[in-house]
C-alpha cells in the first residue's frame, strides 16, 4: 500500500510517500481502507520532534481516520466490510484495566497511540486497528466532516461527562478553550442523546 511515512523527526520535506506493506488485521482488529484522515497538532509536534514520548521511527502519522472496514480479523463481531468507521485517537487499549472500566481509557497503561508508535497511522490507504476503538457511523456523513468530530469532539465530550457524572454540576459554568470548543454544542447533543 502507499503511506506517507517519516524516517526521522525534521521539515515537513522529511514525510516520503512510500510504498510499505500492509498488515493483516489481528484476530480482533478490523483493517480500514481510509478515505480521510485529519492532520492534527500532534502529527506535526511528532514530525518536527517536539513530542518524542513512545515514537517509533519510522512512522506512520495520523489518528483522526475515517473510512471503510475492509477486512475483519477472526472474532471481530459488529462490523461487516463496508462498513464506514472512524477511530478513537488509539489503536489498542486494554478494555479492562481500572482506567478502561472508569471511562478513562486515554489513560490505559497498555494504550497504543495510533500514529506515532511505528507505521500504524492513518496517513496510509489501509490501518489496522481494534475493532473495540472504532465505531460505526451513518453513511450520510462525510468523511471529511467526520475526522473534525472525532476527534475535536473528544475533549468537550470527555469534559462534559465528568461533570454530568458529578451530582448537581451541570449548572456550572465552564470554559473550553481551543478548537475543541467549536464542538462543544456537538458534544452536548451527542452527550443528551446519550443520557435520554
Ligand atoms: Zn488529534
Ligand atoms: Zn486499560
Amino acid at each position: 500500500m502507499r503511506a506517507v511515512v517519516l524516517e526521522r523527526a525534521g521539515a515537513p520535506t522529511n514525510l516520503r510517500v512510500a510504498d510499505v506493506t500492509a498488515r493483516e488485521p489481528g484476530p480482533r482488529e478490523i483493517r480500514i481502507a481510509v478515505r480521510a484522515c485529519g492532520v492534527c497538532f500532534h502529527d506535526v509536534v511528532v514530525r518536527n520532534g517536539t513530542f518524542r514520548r513512545g515514537v517509533e521511527m519510522p512512522v506512520i502519522l495520523g489518528h483522526e481516520v475515517a473510512g471503510t472496514v475492509e477486512r475483519l480479523g477472526a472474532e471481530v463481531r459488529g462490523f461487516r466490510v463496508g462498513d464506514l468507521v472512524a477511530t478513537t485517537i488509539h489503536s489498542h487499549v486494554c478494555g479492562q484495566c481500572h482506567n478502561c472500566r472508569g471511562g478513562h481509557e486515554t489513560s490505559c497503561p497498555e494504550r497504543i497511540f495510533l500514529g506515532d508508535a511505528g507505521l500504524n497511522g492513518g496517513y496510509a490507504e489501509l490501518v489496522c486497528v481494534d475493532a473495540d476503538a472504532a465505531v460505526n457511523v451513518p453513511a450520510c456523513i462525510a468523511s471529511r466532516d467526520l475526522v473534525l468530530v472525532v476527534v475535536i469532539g473528544l475533549p468537550p465530550y470527555a469534559s462534559l461527562r465528568v461533570l454530568d457524572t458529578t451530582a448537581n454540576q451541570c449548572e456550572k459554568m465552564f470554559r473550553i478553550v481551543g478548537s475543541g470548543a467549536e464542538a462543544a454544542p456537538c458534544a452536548i447533543r451527542l452527550l443528551r442523546s446519550i443520557r435520554q
